[in-house]
């Protein structure tokens, strides 16, 4: 029969134990601890129910988009392809002499380049966001039930969780989206939305 003890497992201390040393977390609520290569110890995760600001990219593009589309069809529930098409037409026409400036001399002449070449490329960051970005957005922003552009928006934003890691940063979210349509007013609550913020 052997004599030796087991040792007693301590479940109300849990340790760390990394190599010789031990660390004793118990009585921390919030523990950071980095070690060697494998920099997988965490912070603890903050559990907590924050409301934030319910959108953080700026409205402009909304607002921008409803206009064109109400000014092109007259309407917020319309196909976009053939904008998005003529928008990526349109990028690589004023794109490609911008960024091969050979051309440009070829056309307009060695003297001016800079202002001609300054105008293609405000006129490429305008097709970039008028163009590319509304027809993004206006895809993002479609209503699941009635098809309306530019009027499924998020209303509501609760931070639930939250936790610092050694390499990037989680926050969980639970949103609501709600419909601006006011004949249609569809809303979804309790979507999770989780955003990862890499370490600089
Ligand atoms: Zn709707």
């Amino acid at each position: 029969m052997s004599t030796k003890k087991k040792p007693k497992r301590n479940r109300a201390r849990p340790e760390t134990r990394i190599s010789d040393s031990t660390f004793d977390v118990s009585d921390s609520t919030n523990t950071a601890m980095i070690f060697g290569d494998r920099n997988v110890v965490t912070q603890k995760a903050i559990s907590q129910r924050i409301e934030m600001e319910a959108d953080d990219d700026d409205d402009l593009t909304i607002r921008i988009g409803r206009w064109i589309m109400l000014k092109l069809f007259g309407t917020l529930k319309h196909g976009m392809k053939w904008y998005g098409l003529v928008s990526v037409s349109l990028g690589i026409a004023v794109g490609v002499p911008t960024v091969y400036s050979p051309l440009l001399i070829q056309t307009f002449g060695e003297t001016n380049f800079i202002w001609v070449w300054g105008g293609f490329a405000l006129l490429l960051a305008a097709i970039l966001y008028f163009g590319w970005l509304i027809f993004v957005d206006s895809s993002s922003t479609t209503c699941p039930r009635c098809g309306w552009k530019f009027s499924w928006l998020r209303t509501k934003r609760v931070l639930t969780k939250h936790a610092e890691l050694s390499d990037r940063e989680v926050r969980n979210y639970e949103s609501t989206y709600s419909c601006t349509n006011p004949s249609c007013g569809y809303k979804r609550e309790n979507v999770r939305e989780i955003i990862e913020i890499t370490a600089p």
